[in-house]
């Protein structure tokens, strides 16, 4: 019979669960399963295969610390080598046969009776003492609704479902969207269009990237001294902190911006466009952006750029907000996520039938980013508040994962025990982080941005320091903890 009770269920094999595996399988914790909806492994490395799609914070910081790869070939490697080494190191750790694939979690329910987690699948039940959901919050496309799109005759797909299969060469495409992904697939794409419309509601921040082939002798030496890895990993992290101090004193990244409008400058000499171009906010208020070909490829003569938000469409017509139009064969999307939005919110329960979706109302809140008051045993990788804006995951979900392994082997030593953080605890954590948001770029920079929630609340963003973060988060104190034993075995 196929085991259908764990110890532990994670959801989702991406860096977040497989970094949850990885972790609780080296402290022991050995009933263990992964639950992943797809049929295979890498979550966001898995599902994003656009033209040009690589990481955009250097990836000797972009991987686990615990599994160093010498053998990058890029400074910010592509999606391709992502997905690989996310794949070896899986299975390095031993953690690929824990993984069951074509299991989507629909609903998971706190049973306070039995205290476990029960969840509905879409291959039957399973149960579990403890939840940690690693579903990601860069997970879910999100396509505006835009009145007329359901008649469009020609293609339509968002870049994390790239359809490989259309030939885009020729078309007449319009491009909705200019944040991270789109500024990756538009140089791509533009040498094959017959003609490019980009739609632009927001001009963004583009630096240089200072992205390059890693030669070989330098892998060799990465390989070979455990020592220079350290180093660089410790120089790149130096690096995005320097950035970082300016995302908390934005006065300091007037200096910065004027290398974003060096860059634009030299990259476009048409003042039309380069005004279109020029952001009306402080730089790191938005997912800071970088590459060295976005803007070059906006110059070329098939490409026209709308400054503006796209209103609706009309037949085989794109409309802007500002009027302007756009004939076109195929629509891309590169609108970004549902991330404060998250589907998984509105499918985990706690004892008394009420959902994440209930409790939040809207403002996702949690203490450390990582447990919700109400929800025992329970942890959500990469959750609210944490976000930076300009370093890597990756040193968010290591700190998250200390904190619960240190959670889960305290749980699991006890039977029946379960751990539901202090509702006052997660209210001061969260009054520390709202009140020191207003002085960072990301509220005062003067933009709109995925950051804020529907109620205008920033629940994304982490206003302090990563080391903070690092130390903060990583620790996990039992006293911010209700420790009880199940009713029915009390
Ligand atoms: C194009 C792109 C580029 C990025 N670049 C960077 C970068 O340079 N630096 C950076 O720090 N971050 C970057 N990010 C953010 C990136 O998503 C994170 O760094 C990281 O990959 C998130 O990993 P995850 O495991 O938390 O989520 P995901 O990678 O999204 O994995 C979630 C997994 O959960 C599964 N799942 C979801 N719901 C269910 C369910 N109900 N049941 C079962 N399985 C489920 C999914 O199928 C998926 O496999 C990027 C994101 C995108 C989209």
């Amino acid at each position: 019979m196929e085991q259908r009770h764990f110890a532990v269920l994670v959801v989702g094999a991406g860096a977040s669960g497989l970094g949850a595996a990885i972790r609780l399988a080296q402290a022991g914790v050995g009933d263990l399963a992964v639950l992943e909806k797809a049929g295979a492994l890498g979550g966001t490395w898995r599902d994003n295969t656009y033209p040009g799609c690589a990481c955009d914070v250097p990836s000797a910081l972009y991987s686990y610390s615990f599994a160093p790869n010498p053998e990058w070939t890029r400074a910010f490697a592509g999606q391709a080598e992502i997905r690989a080494y996310l794949q070896d190191t899986a299975e390095r750790f031993g953690v690929t046969g824990k993984i069951r694939y074509g299991v989507e979690v629909t609903r998971a329910q706190w049973n306070p009776r039995e205290a476990r987690w029960e969840l509905a699948t879409s291959r039957g039940p399973y149960t579990a003492r403890i939840l940690v959901a690693g579903t990601g919050p860069w997970h879910e496309p999100l396509i505006p609704d835009l009145p007329g799109l359901a008649d469009f005759p020609g293609e339509v797909f968002h870049s994390a479902r790239w359809n490989h299969g259309y030939d885009l060469t020729g078309r007449r495409i319009a491009v909705v969207g200019t944040g991270a992904s789109a500024v990756q697939f538009v140089p791509e794409i533009v040498p094959r269009a017959g003609r490019l419309h980009l739609f632009q509601r927001t001009a963004q921040w583009v630096l240089p990237k200072p992205d390059h082939p890693v030669p070989g002798a330098e892998r060799f030496l990465l390989r070979r001294f455990p020592a220079l890895r350290r180093a660089l990993r410790s120089a790149e992290y130096g690096a995005m902190e320097t950035l970082g101090f300016g995302f908390r004193h934005p006065w300091l990244l007037r200096q910065v911006q004027k290398i974003g409008l060096a860059h634009l400058r030299l990259a476009v000499r048409d003042p039309v466009l380069r005004r279109a171009l020029t952001p009306d906010y402080t730089l790191g208020c938005k997912r800071l952006l970088m590459s060295n070909t976005y803007y070059r490829a906006l110059t070329r003569s098939h490409v026209d750029v709308h400054p503006t938000a796209v209103r609706s469409v009309d037949g085989t017509r794109v409309i802007g907000a500002d009027g302007s139009s756009a004939e076109v064969d195929a629509i891309i999307f590169g609108t970004g996520f549902h991330i404060l939005d998250m589907p998984v919110s509105s499918c985990v329960f706690d004892g008394d039938g009420r959902s994440l979706d209930d409790h939040w109302k809207g403002s996702p809140q949690a203490y450390a980013g990582t447990s919700v008051a109400g929800f025992p045993n329970l942890y959500l990788l990469l959750g609210p508040s944490l976000g930076t804006g300009h370093t890597s995951a990756f040193m968010i979900l290591e700190a998250q994962l200390r904190h619960t392994v240190a959670a889960v082997t305290r749980t699991l030593g006890t039977e029946g025990t379960a751990l539901t953080v202090r509702p006052e605890v997660q209210a001061a954590f969260n009054a520390e982080v709202q009140a020191a948001l207003p002085g960072t770029v990301y509220q005062a920079g003067g933009c709109s941005s995925y950051y804020t929630d529907v109620n205008g609340r920033n629940s994304f963003s982490w206003p302090f320091s990563t080391g903070r973060l690092r130390s903060r988060v990583g620790e996990f104190r039992e006293a911010d903890y209700e420790i009880s034993p199940a009713a029915g075995l009390g």
